[in-house]
């Protein structure tokens, strides 16, 4: 499941590739992957309950057609793809999301599926050698819980973004103790959310909690300043490590290869159920929480605070 780490990993290898590129065409082959401003809030694909409104057309100006790159941005999970005249696009992962780079779009999409939209990118001008085709960016979901945003404007994008709190990857003592404040849930719970901290999914809360000596059911407003101190420097460097290590996959997304590889970090607790603690070696315990299993050490993070 990609969580900051992992998209970072991707907007970094995504961005010497098409900053200054020009999208030539665009294609969606899924109405409900994107959204538009007018859309239902959440898309199509959640809105279960009420009668499903009918999708407007699609227009390829929605997925920046004609447009030059010029920034990738980041916060949390989601990224967006900026164009010059202002115009953005947030590409959501969701558990299966993938954005691949491939020379030749024929080649790429053959034998691929869930291939939901395709931009055909032209040669960048400043580069020295042309490729001998075009080259193509994909956006692909299997499990269909990723999805894309069109945002018209700068403004309209930042507005988008006031929904998800601070980027955890800078993220202060400070900020998080502010944004704790208050908070009657279980802290894995408050770092799930990505309204209290954007970026964090079930693998980093249970690695950063780990790192801080913090149980997962501790109730968030409850910390002390110096286990706020602790958590906000183990979230930085147990994401900062991540980053590191995921890295190392750069070659695969420019080879079109997907995800693959950025799952082999070395997670201290997470998915480690019943095997010893790296600490003291007792089997390390887990327990649902907030819908997630979580996994964590009963002596190493003690549920009285300290
Ligand atoms: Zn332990």
């Amino acid at each position: 499941v990609p969580e900051l780490p992992e998209v970072e990993t991707l907007r970094r290898s995504l961005r010497p590739h098409l900053l200054g590129a020009r999208i030539l065409s665009a294609s969606l082959r899924r109405r409900d992957v994107l959204t538009t401003p007018g859309d239902p809030r959440g898309g199509f694909t959640r809105s279960r309950s009420a009668p499903r409104p009918r999708p407007r057309p699609v227009l390829p100006a929605h997925l920046l057609q004609g447009a030059t790159i010029s920034a990738l941005e980041r916060r949390g999970k989601q990224l967006a793809i900026l164009a010059d005249d202002g115009r953005a696009l947030v590409v959501r992962l969701g558990m299966s999301g993938q954005v691949l780079l491939a020379e030749d779009p024929r080649r790429a999409t053959r034998g691929l599926d869930h291939v939901h939209a395709v931009w055909r990118l032209a040669p960048r001008p400043d580069h020295g050698r042309p490729p001998a085709t075009d080259r193509c960016l994909l956006f692909r979901d299997p499990r269909r819980f990723g999805g894309l945003a069109f945002l018209p404007s700068r403004e309209a994008l930042d507005d988008h973004w006031s929904a998800l709190g601070p980027d955890a990857l800078t993220i202060t003592a400070d900020l998080l103790g502010r944004r704790l404040a208050g908070r009657d849930t279980p802290i894995k719970a408050a770092l799930l959310n990505q309204a209290i901290l954007a970026g964090v999914g079930n693998i980093y809360a249970d690695e950063s909690l780990f790192e801080a000596g913090l149980h997962p059911l501790r109730r968030a407003a409850d910390l002390d300043q110096a286990e706020v101190n602790r958590l906000a420097a183990a979230i930085r460097s147990v994401l900062r490590a991540a980053l590191a290590a995921g890295g190392s996959t750069l070659r695969d997304y420019r080879d079109a290869d997907g995800l693959a590889g950025t799952a082999q970090h070395a997670h201290r607790v997470y998915g480690r159920t019943g095997r010893p603690c790296p600490r003291c070696g007792l089997p390390l315990a887990s327990r649902v929480i907030a819908q997630r299993t979580t996994t964590f050490c009963t002596t190493c993070q003690p549920l009285r605070g300290s």
